[in-house]
């Protein structure tokens, strides 16, 4: 598998909110804490770009 920084940046913010997750208790499905929103937005920027290049990739 070569090496894939982009791919291992968005596995670490999805490992980060699902850490916080575990330990937070103000986080629900639907409400994040400050902190919460904060791994939930920067997961998501790295999710589009991960899924832009993934369809970029495949015609
Ligand atoms: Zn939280």
């Amino acid at each position: 598998m070569p090496n894939d920084p982009l791919y291992d940046r968005y596995m670490a913010a999805h490992r980060e909110l699902r850490t916080h997750l575990r330990g937070c208790s103000s986080c629900a499905d639907d409400d994040l804490c400050p902190d919460g929103a904060r791994f939930f937005r920067a997961l998501a920027v790295l999710q589009d770009q991960h899924l832009a290049r993934q369809k970029h990739q495949r015609p």
